[in-house]
């Protein structure tokens, strides 16, 4: 068996979108059991559609955390995770929010990397800028009225390919001035559904008088700069030949993955680095502000604007050279161009597909009549044992059961 197999020819690889449309083979689900304490083997599901019971917290009380990580095609043919393990730690750190139990670890690479190689062929070609996005969520899913927590949850990864933004054009961004996203020792350290629905109103104000990024400021004080509405904030300031990277330093704003990266690339670079309290009013002072992020990569921003102080700070037209430089050293990375310094790509491999061992020749033989039995009865529980036990299910966008 050759893995990973190739892209698909079915797809436009140039045109995907953020439009959900069911193309892919399925998602990989696992559930947590109070009364056995532990995560479930993977399933692979084909189905888009989850099963929940309608009085589950997680459509009740919000009780959710998700995740969202890439995997791009390098050169070779290779599919290349990015960064799962920091994406499987900051899970686990939401979902503590919630009061979800932590998968661990181990659990989550398990799971993603399934997902992914069950659905290797929609990683797009590496010649295309297109990706395949990871979406990792986990949820409270047994009925449960009481606000206390309930007794199953359920751990799902969605795949979904799309397109880079890279190489737009920086876009204008404005300060939400009448709606704070997180409130001092409150959620916004956490990546959970509730924080998100509120701002989707602001956003949509916002983009109507031109704004197409949101940023959010400190919710008690409205001084220093947090984060933009679904991305972490970079501003950049040089002096001759020397660059300093700033990052606002808060426990209400998410610990983005991509900003991360950022850091320790400029490190890499040897740029000066700060993670700090960023005031607002120093805004005026960079030559170059990023919005960064997993969906976004690094979005340049054209100017900064607060309605309410007819402020204003401009950035420019195109995207800055220390923005330029940081896209392309992590865009290299993350598409197997150069060696990977940092340990921060996964190659995915044959053994994530979870598939049963190789037969030996002895079981072959014993299993035999069993086929038979099942051509002639058509029972579809056989069909799937039969399938799994001495068939080598190569994963396909046909079911196991089919292809039996
Ligand atoms: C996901 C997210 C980010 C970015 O995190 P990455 O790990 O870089 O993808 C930043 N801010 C908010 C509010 C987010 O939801």
């Amino acid at each position: 068996m050759v893995f990973p197999p190739a892209p698909s020819e079915s797809m436009e690889w140039a045109n995907l979108g953020l439009t959900v449309k069911d193309n892919v083979n399925g998602h990989v689900e696992s559930t947590y059991s109070v009364l056995t304490g532990e995560w479930t083997e993977p399933r692979f599901v084909e189905d888009p559609h989850i099963k929940i019971h309608g009085l589950a917290p997680a459509l009740n009380y919000g009780q959710q955390a998700y995740e969202g990580l890439k995997a791009h095609r390098g050169p070779d043919g290779n599919i290349l995770l990015y960064r799962p393990v920091a994406h499987a730690d900051r899970l686990a750190i939401s979902s503590s929010y919630v009061s979800i139990p932590e998968v661990p670890q181990e659990h989550f690479l398990k799971c993603v990397k399934y997902a992914v190689a069950r659905n290797a062929e929609f990683v797009a070609p590496h010649s295309t800028e297109a990706l395949l996005y990871i979406r990792p969520l986990v949820f409270g899913s047994n009925g449960h009225l009481a606000l206390s927590a309930p007794t199953e949850y359920t751990f799902a990864i969605y795949v979904q390919p799309a397109s880079a933004y890279h190489g737009v054009q920086p876009l204008p961004a404005c300060v939400i001035e009448d709606f704070d996203r997180a409130a001092p020792r409150g959620t916004g350290g956490a990546k959970v559904g509730g924080n998100y629905a509120p701002v989707i109103r602001h956003t949509q104000k916002a983009a109507q008088q031109g704004y197409h990024v949101t940023l959010h400021l400190d919710a008690q004080t409205r001084t220093c700069v947090e984060e933009f509405s679904t991305s972490g904030f970079i501003g950049i300031k040089k002096n001759g030949d020397s660059v300093t990277v700033v990052i606002p330093d808060s426990k209400t704003v998410i610990q983005s993955i991509t900003s991360d990266s950022c850091l320790t690339l400029a490190k890499s670079f040897g740029w000066a680095v700060e993670k700090r309290e960023v005031p607002w009013s120093e805004c005026k002072f960079f030559d170059e502000v990023i919005a960064v992020g997993t969906a976004a990569s690094l979005l340049p921003i054209r100017s900064l604007s607060r309605p309410s102080t007819d402020e204003k700070f401009v950035y420019g037209e195109k995207a800055g050279e220390c923005t330029q430089r940081l896209a392309s050293a992590m865009r290299n990375i993350m598409r197997g161009n150069v060696k990977d310094e940092f340990g921060w790509t996964y190659t995915l491999q044959e053994k994530d597909l979870l598939l049963p061992e190789e037969p030996k020749a002895e079981e072959l033989k014993a299993e035999e009549p069993l086929i038979e039995e099942q051509v002639i009865g058509y029972n579809a529980t056989q069909d799937i044992k039969a399938a799994t036990v001495t068939i080598n299910p190569i994963p396909a966008p046909t079911s196991v059961a089919v292809e039996a």
